[in-house]
């Protein structure tokens, strides 16, 4: 089994986690101390990675512990559009945002990254990943805006041109959307240059369907990653994206089922970045009793948003807004140039 190390290309990463709004008073005391570093395996898959969660062990190749930056001053912050009430009074809604410095490409997800442990216990991402996907993304938004709360989106490339106008409408909601490959491919055991040409893909065709950039946030298909992709994602300041804790909500077809799954796999860990799908009819149906018993059980949600974003590269804009074109006009002759009329009247 191949083993391959996390490397945060750079050194010096920092990742600046900011508290926006209310609940800044904790903003810092988790990101601080974090044991440096993880070795995390290559061959990992989503069904697999759960089971292994704790094992993995400190890698002194990698790179130190982060350093943490004051929050800025309200009065430097800049300017963001208020966003709108929150219709429910009731609503779990979102306990604090964080703000991501991806230079240098940060990794997050205790399940593959152990540089930054930011979350405090009781602490929640939602990611939602391979959308966007008709029935299924439009509920999970519903279920999402009933709760007022924000998530973290990782479309695919081909699923977000064929359906641009549901990646819109998860913008318009106001979450946070990165990339997760132009076609879902398991990245770690293609040629390098096809890999690099997957992640290059999906940021150009999600920000094209997008209509506006998105974050440069990008979750590996099946969270299968290697070293030289992690060092390219560092070149080109993305932010890679693993896992706390896997719904499975891709094998666990029964909504009652998943939220089970889900709430006792988070008891066990207490916080992180909860893996689940928008594509996947179960979590679109679970997803409302998820965020119910989040409530009740005294989670909280953190939302993500990035510090600046994507840059995509102009020959991958070019070659997607060419494989996203609609069906050529036909170059037919004139009828009567093809088919005319050789008896009756
Ligand atoms: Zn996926």
């Amino acid at each position: 089994m191949r083993r391959v190390s996390v490397l945060a290309a750079g050194g010096g990463l920092v990742l600046a986690v900011a508290a926006i709004g209310f609940g800044a008073s904790h903003w810092l005391s988790g990101a601080s101390k974090v044991a440096a570093t993880s070795k995390s395996d290559a061959e990992l898959t989503t069904g697999a990675i759960a089971g292994r969660w704790p094992g993995n062990e400190p890698d002194k190749t990698s790179a130190p512990a982060p350093t943490v930056q004051p929050a800025p001053s309200r009065a430097s912050e800049p300017v963001r559009a208020a966003a709108p009430a929150c219709a429910n009074p009731n609503a779990l809604g979102v306990s604090r945002t964080v703000e991501i410095d991806t230079a240098g490409g940060p990794g997050l997800g205790l399940s593959q990254y152990r540089d930054y442990d930011f979350l405090e216990p009781g602490e929640v991402v939602l990611t939602f990943d391979d959308g966007p996907w008709p029935v299924n993304t439009p509920a999970v938004l519903a279920a999402l805006d009933a709760q007022c709360l924000k998530a973290v989106f990782f479309p695919v490339g081909k699923h977000a041109s064929w359906h641009p106008a549901i990646l819109k409408q998860v913008l318009a909601a106001g979450h946070t959307v990165g990339s997760h490959t132009w076609s879902h491919v398991n990245l770690a055991i293609k040629p390098l240059q096809e890999a690099k040409d997957e992640i290059e893909k999906g940021f150009s065709a999600v920000t094209l369907a997008a209509g506006q950039p998105i974050a440069p946030f990008f979750r590996f298909p099946q969270l299968r990653q290697t070293a030289d992709l992690k060092a390219y994602l560092g070149q080109r300041n993305i932010a890679a994206f693993s896992i706390d804790v896997d719904s499975e909500d891709f094998r666990i077809h029964k909504p009652e089922a998943l939220v089970t799954s889900v709430m006792t796999k988070l008891k066990k860990t207490g916080k992180g970045i909860l893996l689940m799908h928008d594509f996947q009819k179960s979590t679109a149906q679970a997803l409302p009793e998820i965020l119910r018993q989040l409530k009740d059980g005294g989670y909280k949600v953190v939302a993500i948003r990035a510090k600046d974003t994507a840059v995509t590269l102009p020959d991958y804009d070019a070659l997607v807004a060419a494989a996203v074109a609609p069906v050529k006009t036909s170059n037919a002759k004139p009828i009567a140039g093809v088919i005319r009329t050789v008896s009756g009247n």
